[in-house]
């Protein structure tokens, strides 16, 4: 049975240092609920550490929370990566940390990493440095995020810096992905007409929220159940799921 789920699946807590320290979870939650959105992902810089507790918080409210994680490549390309599972998401953040350097983090240019408990209590301060890439390459993170079942979404594509269009030149036509995410600034007619290889992807548009009010519904999804099979399923294409991005079909247009 089709059921129709309005997301944001790019949201930074207070453990990344460019976001606000608002970016708690209650508050994401609560903040979800208002806007009406029934999935969002926790996608912090290279970690996933506030995730359990984002994930507690929405627990019988209605919204389904994917924990996830935006890893930098070492070719400097922001990838998004979506699990259904806090096992899931902790398997792939033991990877990132080993392919991380080893460096600590500077709070007065960087900001600081707040650390939340499962309940969502402060507990101190990350001082490993995730604003920064990560050994992996964009193959490497899409391998490697496929064989944990989760799901790869490139970044704000239409970005000029730190996307896979900006950084690489163009998609790898052989890379493991359905979607890419459009920034904010950027719709989706826009955003195929800037990048007529965007054709070949569906289009998901999220608010890589650093402060509450930016947190946005443009996505809608049309599948079976807020899993990210399904969503995977959806940006695909298969078998009646369908992709919305302000209000438009946002499927890939070409095979
Ligand atoms: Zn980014
Ligand atoms: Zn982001």
């Amino acid at each position: 049975m089709w059921r129709f789920f309005l997301a944001d699946l790019h949201l930074h807590t207070c453990l990344s240092p460019c976001a606000e320290l608002e970016m708690v979870p209650e508050f994401i939650v609560e903040r979800a609920q208002d806007l009406g959105l029934q999935i969002i992902a926790v996608t912090d810089h290279n970690s996933a550490e506030n995730a359990a507790a984002v994930v507690n918080a929405a627990r019988g409210t209605g919204v389904t929370v994917l924990p996830g994680m935006e890893v930098q490549t070492r070719e400097e390309v922001h990838l998004l990566t979506l699990f259904d599972t806090l096992e899931q998401v902790t398997s792939w953040q033991e990877q990132v940390y080993a392919n991380l350097p080893p460096l600590k983090n500077d709070e007065a240019l960087f900001g600081e990493q707040l650390l939340l408990d499962a309940v969502g209590e402060p507990v101190g301060y990350l001082d490993r440095l995730l604003i920064t890439s990560t050994g992996f390459s964009v193959e490497d993170v899409a391998k490697r995020v496929r064989e944990l079942d989760g799901l790869c979404i490139p970044a704000h594509v239409d970005r000029p810096m730190y996307s896979i269009i900006s950084n690489l030149g163009f998609i790898p036509p052989e890379l493991d992905i359905q979607g890419v995410e459009i920034s904010p600034n950027t719709g989706p007619v826009e955003a195929r007409e800037r990048f007529p290889q965007l054709a070949r992807y569906s289009l998901v548009a999220s608010s890589d929220a650093h402060r509450l009010k930016e947190m946005v519904r443009r996505t809608t999804l049309k599948m079976e159940a807020p899993t990210v099979a399904e969503l995977s399923l959806a940006l695909a294409g298969v078998e009646g799921r369908e992709v919305w991005v302000d209000g438009l079909r946002s499927g890939a247009t070409v095979c």
